[in-house]
């Protein structure tokens, strides 16, 4: 069975989907691993290291690609649009394809997979169970997220960040605050406290406060009774209503007067981000802070944030945007990524050694979004006139 890793070629991308230790992990499951010419490059993994682990060195990605049985991603394929390379088309039929495919936000793109008779799988949507654990690639990816915008921001930020009594004076701890405690947001919460900062979050969710507390964070609470029902059976947050957001934003104003550095870390599956900061709140803060916005590539928490730039509005602040939050520590992000896709691609190498989709395992039934030039994950079929309506979860 052939396996096929190729240069990631999106925007912001520095990320690859396997790393030299994963590829001897597939080597020493008998299969035959074909990775393109620096494709581990934004991650610093040489085409030697690869070679030395067991892969093939190939020219380009159609020689990686032909007549491979899985394509191992980190984003997904281009589709050829404009000058694009069209890597779907040079996948062969039947081939499986699996990466973080943002299928939700991408629905016309799993209809290509389909039409290309392609299996596809999006690691976003792998169920947070426990014998999923090692393919859980949102926290491996979300956690490395929090920390490096913590450290960037505290970078970008013109003060000390500890509290330091020195022959010339005292220098005041500064204060963070993480708005959106999941887990980009708990990792930020963290890498704040161990840098001396003050730290203080927010989230929609009732079960964050205790979280925050545990890492000695203070949580600010919006409306406590509202989040006992902002969380979804899936653990994730629900889309809050127009009062909610209102209070929020009037609760968040008040703390932000005292805020030096906000990370902005909310996030809504399959939906855009929900705005946090308003222009009238970043007004809010001293010239000087620093907002880092997570959810830059999801629409945005901040107001008047853009994707990989540094912004600074007209009262000083400056709002940093990530457009892609993991690639900006693409060694470790790449390491993660790698070893949640190899412990995934397990699920589909049978005991001959040939591929197997497996739809009676609930982890691939999750991820599965074609088989058989037809979509079917339930998560992007259209509703059928005669169900009712889906609780959102
Ligand atoms: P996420 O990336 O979808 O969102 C990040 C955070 O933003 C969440 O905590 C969410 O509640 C918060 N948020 C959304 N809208 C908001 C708003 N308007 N204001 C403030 N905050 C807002 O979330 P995630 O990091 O993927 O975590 C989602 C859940 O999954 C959490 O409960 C987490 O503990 C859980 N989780 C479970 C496992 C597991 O069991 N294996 C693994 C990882 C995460």
């Amino acid at each position: 069975m052939k396996v096929a890793i190729v240069k990631e070629r999106r925007p912001f991308e520095r990320r690859v989907a396997a790393s030299p230790d994963t590829v001897k992990q597939m080597a020493g499951l008998g299969l035959d691993v074909a990775v393109e010419t620096g494709a581990g490059e934004g991650a610093f993994f040489a085409d030697a290291a690869y070679q030395a682990a067991g892969a093939t060195i190939v020219a380009d990605a159609a020689s990686a690609l032909d007549g491979a049985d899985v394509v191992l991603k980190v984003q997904r394929p281009l589709l050829g649009k404009g000058a694009q390379l069209n890597e779907l088309k040079l996948m062969k039929k039947g081939a499986a394809l699996v990466g973080l495919l943002s299928p939700l936000e991408h629905p016309a793109d799993v209809q290509a997979y389909a039409k290309a008779g392609i299996a596809a799988m999006a690691m976003e949507l792998v169920p947070r169970i426990t014998r999923a654990q090692t393919m859980d690639a949102l926290s491996s990816q979300a956690n490395l997220a929090g920390y490096k915008a913590a450290l960037d921001a505290a970078a970008e930020f013109g003060r000390a960040l500890p509290m330091m009594m020195t022959a010339a004076g005292t220098i005041k701890a500064a204060r963070v605050l993480v708005m959106g405690a999941g887990v980009a947001g708990l990792q930020a919460i963290a890498t704040a406290k161990r840098l001396g900062a003050v730290v203080f979050a927010t989230d929609v969710r009732a079960a964050a406060k205790e979280q925050v507390e545990s890492l000695g964070a203070n949580f600010i609470s919006v409306d406590e009774e509202a989040a006992k029902s902002a969380e979804t059976t899936g653990g994730y947050a629900r889309e809050m209503g127009e009062d909610y957001q209102r209070r929020q934003r009037q609760v968040m104003t008040d703390a932000l007067r005292r805020i030096d550095i906000v990370i902005c870390t909310a996030l809504i599956p399959g939906r855009r981000a929900p705005i946090l900061l308003t222009g009238e709140m970043l007004a809010a803060l001293a010239p000087g802070s620093v907002v880092a916005d997570i959810a830059v590539e999801s629409g945005g928490n901040v107001e008047g944030s853009k994707p990989e730039e540094t912004v600074i509005t007209q009262g000083g602040v400056k709002i940093i945007g990530y457009a892609n939050a993991p690639a900006h520590i693409p060694v470790d992000a790449s390491l993660l990524y790698a070893r949640n896709l190899s412990a995934f691609l397990a699920l589909l190498v049978d005991q001959d050694k040939g591929l197997r989709i497996d739809t009676s395992d609930e982890i691939v039934k999750a991820a599965l979004l074609t088989l058989d030039g037809a979509v079917v994950n339930p998560a992007l079929a259209p509703p059928s006139p005669a169900a009712p309506t889906p609780a959102t979860s």
